[in-house]
Formats: C-alpha cells, sequence, structure tokens
C-alpha cells in the first residue's frame, strides 16, 4: 500500500461533462472514493447501510438515495466498496421482491476479495444483466484522488476504456486483462513483494543491529540491494517464460551455500533464522530434484506446487 502525503498531487481536473457516479458502501473507503469523485467534479449519488455516515459527503454536495434501488438507478457507473463479497451479496442480491435493479448498470466492485469471489461475481453479474468490473485497491483512503493510489482492474477491456475517465479521479488506473481475477490476483502478488522485501530487510537489520549498527545507517544500503536485485527480474521471468534455467550468472548450489552462510551467521550472533531456514528447505528441495547447477529462478518450480510432505 501506498503512503498517501498531503503534498500528494491530485490527479485530475473537472472534466467538462462529469459522469455521474453512485458510492456504495461508505466506510472508510467509500467516503474517501465518494468525496474524491464529488472533488472531481462528477455528480455523486450515495447510500450505506448506515445512513448517518453520508452526513459529510451530502453536505458537500452529494446525493443520498433513499434505497439502494434508487442509488443504482441514479447514475450509470456503480462503484461498491463494503468489507466483503458477502456484505455485496446481501446488498445488491437479497429476496426476489425488494432485489435491487442491475440490468444495464455498469458496477465496479473495490471490495477486496479473491481470484474466485471475483470470477464468481462476474458470472453473478451476468446472470443479473449487468457489466461487470472488479477492482483492487493498493492505497489508504487518504491516498485516494492521488497519482500515489493504484487502483488494479480487470474484466472487459471496453468497459473498463467507457468508464476510465471516471476511474481515473481516484488515482492511478489500470485494466489487466479480461480474467476477472487478475485484479484480485495482482494484488496479492503485490504483498508478496512487499512482506519479501520488508522481511529481508528485518533480517538484515536484526544481523546488523548485533553490532550496533542502527536500522537507519542499514537502510540506504538495503536500499541499494532490492533496487539491484529488481533489476534482475525481467532476465529471471525470461528463463521461467521460456522454461529455460541454464546457469549463466550463479548456480542453485552456489546460492544454497550462502544461504547456509545466512543461516550461521544469524544463529551464531542469536537472531532469529526461521525465514532463511524456510528459503534454504526450499532450495533444498530443488537441489534434491537436480537443479543445483541452474539459476535460482528454477524455484518457481517450489513455488508453483502445494507442499505435500
Ligand atoms: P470499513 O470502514 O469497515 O467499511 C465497511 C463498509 O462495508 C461500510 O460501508 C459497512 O456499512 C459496509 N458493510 C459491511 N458489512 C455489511 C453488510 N452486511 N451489509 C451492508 N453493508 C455492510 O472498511 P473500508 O476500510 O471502507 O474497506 C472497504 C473495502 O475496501 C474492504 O474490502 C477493504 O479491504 C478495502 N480496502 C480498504 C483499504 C483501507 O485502507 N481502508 C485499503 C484497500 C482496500 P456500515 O457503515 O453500515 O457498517
Amino acid at each position: 500500500m501506498n503512503n498517501a502525503t498531503d503534498t500528494a498531487t491530485p490527479v485530475t481536473a473537472a472534466p467538462a461533462t462529469a459522469t455521474p457516479v453512485t458510492v456504495i458502501g461508505l466506510g472508510l473507503m467509500g467516503q474517501a472514493l465518494a468525496a474524491t469523485f464529488l472533488k472531481a467534479g462528477h455528480p455523486t449519488t450515495v447510500w450505506n447501510r448506515t445512513t448517518a455516515k453520508a452526513d459529510q459527503l451530502v453536505a458537500d454536495g452529494a446525493q443520498l438515495a433513499p434505497t439502494i434501488g434508487h442509488a443504482v438507478k441514479a447514475s450509470p457507473l456503480t462503484i461498491v466498496c463494503v468489507t466483503d463479497y458477502r456484505a455485496m451479496y446481501e446488498l445488491l442480491d437479497a429476496g426476489d421482491v425488494e432485489r435491487v435493479e442491475l440490468d444495464g448498470t455498469m458496477l465496479v466492485n473495490l471490495t477486496s476479495g479473491s481470484s474466485a469471489q471475483a470470477r464468481e461475481a462476474a458470472r453473478w453479474a451476468e446472470r443479473r444483466g449487468a457489466r461487470y468490473l472488479d477492482g483492487a485497491i493498493m492505497a489508504i483512503p487518504s491516498a485516494i484522488g492521488t497519482a500515489e493510489a493504484v487502483i488494479l482492474h480487470s474484466g472487459p477491456q471496453s468497459d473498463f476504456e467507457a468508464h476510465e475517465s471516471a476511474l481515473a479521479a481516484l488515482g492511478t488506473v489500470s485494466h489487466l486483462g479480461a480474467d476477472h481475477g487478475l485484479a484480485s490476483l495482482y494484488d496479492v502478488a503485490g504483498l508478496a513483494m512487499m512482506w519479501s522485501v520488508l522481511n529481508a530487510w528485518l533480517q538484515g537489520t536484526a544481523l546488523l543491529r548485533t553490532a550496533g549498527v542502527d536500522a537507519a545507517t542499514y537502510a540506504p544500503f538495503a536500499r541499494q540491494i532490492a533496487a539491484g536485485v529488481a533489476e534482475w527480474l525481467p532476465g529471471h521471468a525470461e528463463e521461467i517464460d521460456s522454461r529455460s534455467f541454464a546457469a549463466e550468472v550463479a548456480a542453485l548450489d552456489t546460492h544454497a551455500r550462502s544461504i547456509d552462510h545466512l543461516i550461521e551467521e544469524s544463529e551464531a550472533v542469536g537472531v532469529n533464522a526461521e525465514l532463511p531456514r524456510l528459503i534454504k528447505a526450499m532450495a533444498d528441495r530443488s537441489l534434491a530434484a537436480g537443479h543445483g547447477g541452474e539459476q535460482y529462478s528454477v524455484l518457481i518450480e517450489e513455488f508453483e506446487k502445494p507442499r505435500t510432505d
């Protein structure tokens, strides 16, 4: 996730004829989304189970719809941002008599969930006659409306393009592909990257603090290493996509000896060695499968399968 700053750049000026937008769900994130649409000049209709959360938005010019059905009808584009998919279905799919009319609506669901939930929601929306994009917000509420707010979308490209100018009021928006599950998968892949970098940094910081080096002193060096390693990714990606792992730089055998060294040093100075031991266990399985002479990226084979033993 991104850290917002007060100086972050707003992403859009108000278009001359801004699309009316509806926001369903006015929790911390939904309020930020609705406030941003308002600021960008979009006629904004809102609805929330707890009506009082709309008060400030209404004071700022939003229309509070009397029912969720009226809210959906009020705009050609409806953004849903509630706790989870169950809450979305409770709101939009409850009962036959008072079921919200979705026919012809463009729904953009920015509620966090899994790729399977996103694909299932796309099938549900299709059955209900609605267009559907799934999305993932990689930002905190205060960043919404600035370029730092990364918002991922997946689903039909034509639907994204039709509403891109409105969605762009919220941040840096992108379309990842027609598969509705992609936004969610990119979201968790981003988290995997984030925690791996942070955990590696914490491991190194713990090691260096045993020698009296504080975190701030180590941070610039760690940042340089992380940036350097990031440069390797396109090359490793080619190896993975072509399934060709011939060692050109350093073989997995060599890496495995270095991981042992990291484990030994961690144990010797009394810091936690669980993380390097986990990496070494995966490398050992790959070595046992005969990949010691290949590039580090061959470990993708370990990541691609669940642990069975
Ligand atoms: P929140 O402040 O807890 O708000 C939750 C919203 O969901 C409220 O509008 C709540 O309505 C509604 N809701 C929950 N259960 C409901 C139900 N059964 N029926 C009707 N409405 C229900 O959460 P949030 O921070 O806005 O997050 C919303 C979504 O954005 C989540 O999927 C979250 O993962 C995602 N997100 C949040 C952040 C963040 O930093 N906040 C960042 C990225 C993504 P009431 O007001 O009536 O309770």
